[in-house]
């Protein structure tokens, strides 16, 4: 149990995500984690609705995933990857090569989601720096997208929930198209066509890249859309020569029902980007896969080299443990546990779609998202979620579950059952009502 002075050190030294450090909203202490459960320190266990941010597919305290890391520490914990290369780094990214989309074939690993997008971005440029383009200076991408806090990917953050104008002198300004309106379930629509293509038109000589999370927009608002759009985009970046870079860093490694999002449209991109649960939530490691002609024309360039290194780079650990996580992959398992949180899900939401302070629910894969008509007090709602032996942490109007793969119906049930109950408090809201997302 921590104690009252180291809980005040924690309020008074330490950041958390997104938060204020003179008004800093409360913390719950996680002593342990088991399976889909988090133990507090005061001996109350919650079950997980977050996979903590997408990345615990497996669960927590796994037997494969902790023998995994056991066995490569007692080998090497750490190496420089500059003149040295090790099994672990070969084996992930022969691994990576197979399973990602075909014709990605070069894998860069990085140490987070937002390197590997800064990674992408930095690839973009040496690529039409190289064919000697560069009025190809600017990226396209669509509003209420994420892509990581680090500048490169804040750039192309949506502008508004992406804070741009607090950091605006630093960020280079690219272009932003609306959003998808179309659903998962539905075709490409007319006004989404006429966007896309008239934003190629007008655009296309200034742009290196079109970059967008696929299927599933995360943190910009949790919206799904249709695999059309990105049929659509393909098309536009082969006639109009832009390369197309696809985040899957939230959405890869079976969440959304396909193994990654790009594969409901049987799509390639130029570029993939992904990280999350690629070490089944155990370390943190991302990676940037491109295909051949991406790395070849970059490699042809001036400076005859890709021009990234982190120090971490390739780190055996995080490299051994993705391995064992994208080996339990490979068993397929995933594939029916994903299918039946879907459907466990959307049973689940039923009642929520049709209460008072609902605008919306929708559910794709393992992810299941209420949208709210106004906007949530995370630190009120939290308290009673806690209550009712749960976890799960809303932002702006939206209460959404991603557990891991692992949870079971009666799991499920009881995180729906949690959000159904925090709907009928008044103070778990905020009076104002959040601006209308248009579709
Ligand atoms: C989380 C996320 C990132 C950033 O990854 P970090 O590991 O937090 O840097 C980038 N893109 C998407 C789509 C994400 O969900």
């Amino acid at each position: 149990m921590l104690s009252d002075s180291q809980k005040k050190f924690d309020r008074e030294h330490i950041w958390h995500p997104y938060t204020s450090l003179t008004n800093p909203m409360p913390v719950y202490a996680v002593e342990s984690a088991n399976g889909v459960k988090l133990k507090l320190d005061d001996g109350r266990e919650l079950i997980d609705g977050m996979s903590s941010w997408w990345c615990a597919i497996h669960g927590y305290n796994h037997p494969t995933l902790n023998a995994a890391l056991q066995a490569q520490i007692s080998k090497m914990s750490h190496v420089m990857f500059g003149g040295i290369t090790h099994e672990p780094a070969i084996e992930l990214c022969k691994r990576l090569v197979d399973m990602t989309p075909v014709g990605l074939e070069k894998v860069f690993l990085c140490d987070s989601g937002s390197i590997s997008v800064e990674v992408a971005l930095k690839m973009t440029f040496q690529y039409w720096h190289s064919l000697g383009k560069t009025e190809k200076g600017k990226l396209l991408t669509i509003k209420k997208g994420y892509h990581g806090d680090t500048f490169g990917a804040m750039s192309v953050c949506d502008p508004e929930g992406g804070m741009h104008h607090l950091f605006a002198p630093m960020l280079p300004q690219h272009v932003f198209m609306k959003e998808p309106t179309s659903s998962f379930a539905e075709g490409l629509n007319q006004t989404e066509q006429d966007e896309l293509e008239n934003t190629f038109k007008n655009h296309h000589h200034e742009i290196a890249a079109f970059i967008l999370e696929p299927i599933v927009q995360g943190a910009g608002g949790m919206r799904m859309y249709s695999p059309e759009y990105l049929v659509k985009a393909r098309e536009l970046c082969d006639r109009y020569d832009v390369l197309l870079i696809f985040d899957e860093i939230a959405t890869g490694f079976g969440r959304t029902g396909e193994l990654f999002a790009a594969n409901h449209a049987d799509v390639s991109p130029d570029i993939m980007c992904v990280g999350k649960a690629l070490t089944g939530g155990m370390l943190t490691m991302a990676a940037t896969i491109c295909t051949s002609k991406v790395a070849e024309t970059v490699c042809a360039g001036e400076a005859g080299v890709f021009m990234h290194g982190p120090t971490f780079m390739a780190n055996p650990l995080a490299c051994a443990v993705s391995i064992a996580s994208l080996d339990i992959l490979a068993s397929g398992a995933w594939k029916e546990q994903v299918r039946n949180i879907e459907s466990w899900l959307e049973s689940g939401f039923k009642s929520l779609a049709i209460n008072a302070n609902v605008k919306g629910v929708r559910v794709l894969g393992a992810i299941g998202v209420v949208e709210c008509k106004q906007d949530i007090d995370t630190a009120e709602i939290q308290k009673y979620f806690v209550e009712k032996g749960v976890w799960i942490r809303p932002f702006r109007n939206l209460i959404y579950l991603m557990p891991p793969y692992i949870a079971q119906e009666e799991d499920i049930a009881k995180l729906c059952a949690a959000i159904g109950g925090s709907l009928e408090y008044e103070h778990h809201f905020k009076l104002k009502t959040t601006v209308e997302i248009e579709q």
